[in-house]
C-alpha cells in the first residue's frame, strides 16, 4: 500500500532585513519545472540543509534533483547568524539527565567531529563564505551560574573535549566581562549562510545536479517501489527523496517534542568598534532568553537571541524594535564602552527539540523517505552531520550514530 503524506503550505519564515540582504551573493540558474521528470534522488529544500545533501549524494549519484518553492538560501538560511558551534543547546550535563552519559557523550563529540569536518569541507573546497575559525565563551547565566559551568566542563573534558573553565576573576581580566564564569572552547566557527549554502550547490550541480525553482511540492506518495512528488502542475518520479524542509515541516513526519518558537537578530554596519578579541571569539550564554555575539570579516558586530516561544509572523514583526533595542542594551551591559547603532535587524521561525538534537532517518512508514530536521542553535552543524549519514541511509543500512538523531 502507498502512503501519502501532505506537506505544509508556504510560511512566513522571516521578518526585516537580515545582514545577508547586504552581500551581493551570486546568482544561482535553476531550471523551470515545464515537464514530468524521474530522479535517482529527490531533495525538497534548498537552504542549508539541503545544499550539505545535494553536495554529498551528488558524489554518489549522478542523478539528483534539488526542489525548492524559494530561490535558494532565502528560507531560514538567511535568518541564520551562522555561528557554527559544536556546543549543543542543551548542555552535555543536561542531556545525560535525559538520555544517558553515553549517548550525551556520542552526541557531543559527533558534533565537534561534523564542525571540524565542516570547515575542512569548504576549505577543501574553497567555498567563499567567510569562514573563520573562533574560541566560543559561554557565559554563566540564569540558566545555570559558575558551579553549574564548572561541572559542565568537567564533564566535557571526561567526555574527551577540550575546554577550560574561566572563574570570574580570570573572565573579567582577560574579556572584561562581568560574570561568575564561563566555558572557553575552542573548534567552533562563523560564516556567511546564505554563501555557503550557493557554494554547496554550486559544486553540487557541476557533478550533474538539477536545481529546480520555484516548485512548490504539494504531496508525496511513497511505496516500496519509489516515491511520486506532486509539484502542483507536474510529477516528479524518483526512487528515493530526502525532505530537508526546515521548519515549513511536513504535518504528517511523526516527530514528538518538537516545536517551532521565534528568534531575532541584529547587526552593526561594517567597521564598527570593539574589541579585538571578538573577531576570534563567539560569545553566548546559559540564560533564557540567552544572548549571542559574533562579528563579521568587514567588522559587523552581530546580536541574536530573545527568544520567545511563540511561531507568530505578526508577533515577530511587531516587537522587532523593542528585540533590536533590547539586544542593544544587553550587548552594551555585557561589554561596557561599547555604542551600538544597529544597521540591519531581524526575525524568524525557530525549531526546537526537546533534547536540542536534530531529527535524521529514515521516515516512519514512508518507504524510500528519509528526512532532516535540524533543530536549535546548531541547524548548520546538523545538516553536514545529516549529509555524512544519508549516503549510508541510503544504502539500507544503519549509519554510526543513527540511534541519536532517530525519530523519536
Ligand atoms: C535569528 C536566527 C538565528 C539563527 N542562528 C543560527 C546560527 O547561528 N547557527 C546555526 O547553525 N543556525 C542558526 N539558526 C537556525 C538556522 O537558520 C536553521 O537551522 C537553518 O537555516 C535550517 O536550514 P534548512 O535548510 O533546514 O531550512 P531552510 O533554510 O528554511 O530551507 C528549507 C527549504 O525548503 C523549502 N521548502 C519547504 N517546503 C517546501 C515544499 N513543500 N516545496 C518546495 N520547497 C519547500 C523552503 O522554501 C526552504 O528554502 C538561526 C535561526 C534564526 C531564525
Amino acid at each position: 500500500m502507498p502512503a501519502f503524506l501532505e506537506l505544509g503550505p508556504r510560511k512566513n519564515l522571516r521578518t526585516g532585513r537580515s545582514v545577508w540582504s547586504a552581500v551581493k551573493h551570486a546568482h544561482l540558474r535553476a531550471n523551470r519545472l515545464e515537464k514530468d521528470l524521474k530522479a535517482d534522488i529527490v531533495i525538497i529544500g534548498a537552504g542549508i540543509s539541503g545544499a550539505f545533501m545535494a553536495h554529498a549524494l551528488s558524489r554518489i549519484s549522478d542523478d539528483v534533483v534539488v526542489l525548492d518553492r524559494r530561490e535558494p538560501g532565502l528560507g531560514s538560511t538567511h535568518a541564520s547568524t551562522a555561528m557554527l558551534q559544536f556546543e549543543i543547546d542543551t548542555p552535555l550535563t543536561e542531556l545525560a539527565e535525559q538520555r544517558s552519559f553515553s549517548v550525551s557523550r556520542r552526541a557531543w563529540l559527533r558534533s565537534w567531529r561534523a564542525t571540524q569536518d565542516l570547515i575542512r569541507l569548504v576549505r577543501r573546497e574553497k567555498i567563499a563564505c567567510g569562514l573563520g575559525r573562533r574560541d566560543t565563551l559561554y557565559l554563566a547565566g540564569n540558566e545555570m551560574g559558575a558551579r553549574g559551568l564548572e561541572k559542565e566542563a568537567r564533564a566535557r573534558n571526561r567526555a574527551g573535549l577540550d575546554c577550560e573553565f574561566l572563574p570570574g576573576h580570570q573572565l573579567r581580566a582577560r574579556y572584561g566581562i562581568d560574570r561568575t564564569g564561563a566555558i572557553l572552547s575552542s573548534g567552533a566557527a562563523a560564516a556567511d549562510p546564505v554563501a555557503l549554502s550557493r557554494g554547496l550547490l554550486r559544486i553540487a550541480m557541476r557533478r550533474g545536479a538539477r536545481l529546480y525553482s520555484p516548485v512548490d511540492v504539494k504531496q508525496v506518495m511513497a511505496s516500496a517501489h519509489g516515491v511520486v512528488i506532486d509539484a502542483g502542475t507536474h510529477f516528479i518520479q524518483a526512487r528515493r527523496l530526502v525532505f530537508c524542509m526546515g521548519y515549513e515541516t511536513v504535518k504528517g513526519i511523526p516527530a514528538r517534542g518538537v516545536k517551532i518558537t521565534s528568534s531575532w537578530a541584529a547587526a552593526t554596519a561594517p567597521h564598527a568598534a570593539y574589541p579585538a578579541w571578538l573577531d576570534r571569539t563567539l560569545i553566548w550564554e546559559a540564560s533564557k532568553p540567552y544572548l549571542y555575539l559574533r562579528t563579521t570579516p568587514d567588522g559587523r558586530l552581530i546580536a541574536g537571541g530573545e527568544d520567545a516561544e511563540l511561531d507568530s509572523p505578526s508577533y515577530r514583526a511587531d516587537t522587532l524594535a523593542r528585540k533590536a533595542r533590547r539586544l542593544k542594551q544587553k550587548t552594551e551591559k555585557l561589554l561596557p564602552g561599547l555604542d551600538i547603532d544597529w544597521s540591519h535587524s531581524w526575525a524568524g521561525a525557530f525549531g526546537e527539540s526537546r533534547d536540542g538534537l536534530p531529527i535524521i532517518g529514515p521516515v516512519p512508514d514512508m518507504p524510500n523517505c528519509h528526512a532532516v530536521m535540524g533543530f536549535g542553535g546548531n541547524g548548520t552543524i546538523y545538516a553536514m552531520i545529516a549529509a555524512q549519514m544519508m549516503p549510508t541511509f541510503l544504502r539500507g543500512k544503519h549509519p554510526v550514530d543513527a540511534d541519536l538523531f532517530a525519530f523519536r
